[in-house]
């Protein structure tokens, strides 16, 4: 099953390393990543996540968690999703 999650813009026209030549409109756009295992919180660029995850044929993107060493770091609402939490704040 495909699992939903979303995509958060976030503005960084405000940050020192901002050129608008390299970041167009002054935003990025980020997913809010949370661990299966630890819970750790990591806010990841989706550019360089969905890039990867397109080459895969798993059901959402995951990656590697610098908190524990492992490979659960997953979208935010994925985390809840498969946690069974479906309250958002
Ligand atoms: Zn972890």
């Amino acid at each position: 099953m495909k699992l939903n999650f979303r995509i958060r813009r976030k503005d960084i026209s405000h940050e020192d390393w901002f050129t608008e030549d390299c970041f167009p409109g002054g935003y990025i756009e980020v997913i809010d990543m949370k661990c299966l295992d630890c819970d750790y919180e990591e806010e990841v660029e989706a550019d360089i996540l969905l890039e990867c995850f397109e080459m895969t044929d798993d059901d959402f993107p995951s990656c590697g968690c610098v908190n524990c060493n492992g490979d659960n770091l997953v979208p935010k609402d994925v985390y809840d999703q498969i946690k069974g939490n479906f309250i958002y704040k």
